[in-house]
């Protein structure tokens, strides 16, 4: 089916005409996003110019732009160089043809099309801010991988990724990079005419243009909405501007452009979803803009509706109650005042839609539950937290647990190891597959552990050093930085968005003890990382406390804080960290992906019993904290901080030491085979999309 295939890409045979003609596979590489798993792909657009790709951010586009004809003159007689990017464009289109499967009644011709408000899928494209973002990213390449058919809706953001710089004084400052579709992977979608085609919604009272950029990842396509064009006000224009932008009526204005706009756009494009899934409910509008369809072919509302909603699926991510908005309903009439007579019905019956039980106001997340044929949370213990939480709406809701995406997330180190000792099927989550990893020999995998710790420690090392120096620090304190962090050492990770219930201050809680860990005979280094929200002044204070903790006495040298979390940070994370902590306040973490990416690099848990670690956690394969069921939160915060650093003196130190004489932790590693076995073989979107297709996408008569 054409919608589903990648068009030409103009913007990619502008790039293609600055090559020579033996390197121009390299531009179509570039414009698709399937170079990002593929780590022979960096490896080439690294050696084009090392120096270039790293001023890029990795951005392939970026590079081929800048790069000097020089240069190119010069690769292009490099036989090597050429047959690489030959032999990568061929896989690529190997990979364009492949057929696609079905998915319930969703195939080619109808495919499923996901909507969410972010895409994290490579650093270079900074549409995304977190764990949600990530997700839908890793979501798309795997429908790739697994031949779904599926399109991905979102929104194209100038200003879609904040940065952090601390100051001296560890406060947070903000700053925006600006996104440049020249740059980026992107193809402006065109009528027959070449004329940007643009899609309409009525927001305020006036129409709101926006235009769609087509981002290619791997097989499947994604579709951003703009509003940021000529002849739209400069306040539509500023719509997409931001992401989660603080303001309420952009925000508002936002979701509508996302639904109904994104809907529109497939409309136009020629695509008709069987089925329409949201991931997380700001997209929450699109059962009412596909009822809005056939009310204006003349069907009557209520059948309308029950019809939508037989298409519409909702997945839900926020077990946090302020994380699900709530908006006035004079506010969203303001807003959206025109869609009740568009609908057919009255004002009363539009807004009881989103009417929470027990108070007036437009619930984003009841109008998705209310408006979707399934709703689903992302880990069994958010199954509970979820029907709890919206009992009173007495819609069914049922869990299916996120996974990552393993050739994405595995370093290729490791990835290389894999391929040697494992059937291929690994990569397809198959869990006899994964039971391999017993066979790999010891000294082996300890080896590639080491060499992904080293990789890490250069890479904070490097870090640090230019942290400080751009903080404005002292030369001789910058430089030490260089030669703090040790490449044998146990080296334990902490990189969460700072919220209150994350608890990133719960390992200084008691910093005393935390001091004489660090100090202890074994050493221990620590790398922490995380941004606050730019309008959370506590979040902010927090981060401040925890920077201040590096500079303590006795500290110096053992903790590093990584400045700018962000998806290059968290990748060199996972895969170098010993040991990965997670200390959310239970039940608040919906699921975590972090801990699945460490465990499927050979990492081993910490974590704190919620989210997915129940699910995971079977006493071999990583480590603990209870959940009690205390409502008084200073205490438990007290009692948890104690048990972790109990655990981290008797077990978690001490078995990292415990050598054979060859030097290899034997016991160290038993765990991580478990914990890669539990990983591999459950925790991988490979495994999650299988389920969402069977459980959630194919339609089961409803019990009755
Ligand atoms: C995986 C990931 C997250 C989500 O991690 P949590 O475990 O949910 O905290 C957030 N940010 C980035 C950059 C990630 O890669």
């Amino acid at each position: 089916m054409a919608s589903l295939s990648p068009c030409s890409t103009h913007a990619g045979e502008s790039l293609g005409g600055r090559l020579p003609a033996p390197l121009q596979p390299l531009a179509a590489v570039a414009m698709n996003l399937w170079w990002s798993w593929q780590p022979e792909a960096s490896a080439l657009f690294e050696a084009v110019d090392p120096e270039c790709w790293e001023r890029s951010g990795h951005n392939p586009v970026k590079l081929l732009r800048d790069v000097s004809p020089v240069r190119f003159e010069q690769l292009s007689r490099d036989a090597g160089v050429v047959s690489r990017a030959g032999e990568l464009a061929r896989r690529l289109e190997e990979e364009l043809a492949r057929p696609f499967g079905t998915a319930g009644p969703a195939n080619s011709a109808r495919p499923v099309a996901f909507l969410c408000a972010e895409y994290g899928l490579h650093a270079s494209l900074p549409i995304y801010s977190g764990g949600l973002g990530v997700l839908a990213g890793d979501v798309l390449k795997q429908a790739s991988d697994s031949g779904l058919p599926m399109v991905g809706v979102g929104l194209f953001y100038r200003r879609g990724f904040f940065h952090q710089r601390l100051d001296r004084a560890g406060w947070q400052h903000e700053w925006w990079s600006r996104a440049d579709p020249e740059e980026l992977p992107l193809r402006l979608e065109v009528d027959a005419r070449g004329a940007p085609r643009l899609v309409k919604v009525t927001l305020r009272g006036h129409p709101v243009r926006a235009q769609v950029w087509h981002c290619q990842v791997g097989r499947v396509p994604l579709f951003l909405l703009d509003t940021d064009v000529p002849g739209n006000t400069p306040v539509d224009r500023w719509i997409t501007s931001t992401l989660y932008v603080g303001d309420r009526t952009f925000r508002v204005m936002q979701y509508a452009v996302l639904a109904m706009g994104g809907l529109r756009a497939l409309r136009a494009l020629g695509i008709d979803p069987a089925i329409v899934h949201l991931n997380e409910g700001h997209a929450a509008l699109a059962a009412l803009e596909l009822a809005r369809e056939s009310v204006r072919s003349g069907v009557a509302f209520e059948r309308a509706l029950a019809e939508a909603r037989q298409r519409v699926v909702f997945t839900t991510h926020t077990p946090v109650a302020a994380g699900n908005e709530h908006y006035g309903q004079q506010e969203i009439l303001e807003l959206l005042g025109h869609l009740p007579e568009e609908l057919g019905i009255d004002q009363r019956n539009f807004l009881r839609l989103a009417r929470p039980p027990d108070e007036d106001s437009f619930g984003v997340t009841e109008l998705a539950l209310r408006t979707s044929r399934s709703a689903n949370a992302v880990s069994a213990r958010h199954g509970e937290v979820a029907r709890s939480m919206w009992r009173n709406l007495e819609v069914p809701i049922t869990h299916v647990t996120n996974g990552v995406h393993a050739p994405s997330w595995i370093a290729p180190e490791l990835q290389t190891l894999l391929d040697r000792w494992l059937p291929p099927a690994w990569r397809m989550g198959d869990a006899g597959a994964w039971a391999a990893v017993e066979g790999i020999p010891d000294a082996e995998l300890w080896g590639v552990r080491n060499a992904l710790r080293a990789r890490l420690v250069q890479f904070v090392r490097g870090k640090a050093v230019s942290d400080r120096l751009c903080r404005g620090e002292p030369i001789p304190y910058a430089e030490a930085a260089a030669r703090t962090f040790d490449p044998q050492v146990l080296t334990l990770g902490f990189a969460r968005r700072v919220a209150a219930y994350k608890r990133l201050d719960l390992l200084i809680h008691d910093a005393g003890r935390a001091l004489a860990l660090l100090q202890g005979k074994r050493r221990l280094q620590f790398i922490i990382s995380g941004k606050a929200h730019p309008s959370d002044e506590g979040a902010k204070r927090l981060v401040q406390r925890i920077f201040e903790l590096k500079d303590a006495a006795g500290a110096r040298g053992s903790v590093a804080f990584l400045e700018d979390y962000d998806l290059e940070i968290a990748h060199q994370l996972v895969a170098g960290c010993d040991v990965w902590i997670n200390l959310p306040r239970a039940p608040l973490e919906a699921s975590g992906t972090s801990g699945m990416k460490a465990a499927l690099n050979g990492g081993l848990n910490l974590s704190v019993l919620d989210g997915w670690w129940p699910e995971a956690y079977d006493g071999s394969n990583g480590w603990a904290l209870p959940v009690e069921g205390a409502q008084d939160e200073q205490g438990q915060d007290a009692r948890d901080a104690t048990r972790l650093y109990e655990l981290l003196e008797r077990e978690v130190v001490p078995a990292f030491h415990e050598r054979d004489p060859a030097g290899i932790p034997v016991g160290w590693v038993r765990r991580i085979k478990a914990s890669l076995r539990m990983a591999g073989a459950r925790f991988t979107t490979a495994r999650m999309m299988s389920e969402y297709v069977q459980s959630v996408y194919t339609l089961h008569d409803s019990p009755s």
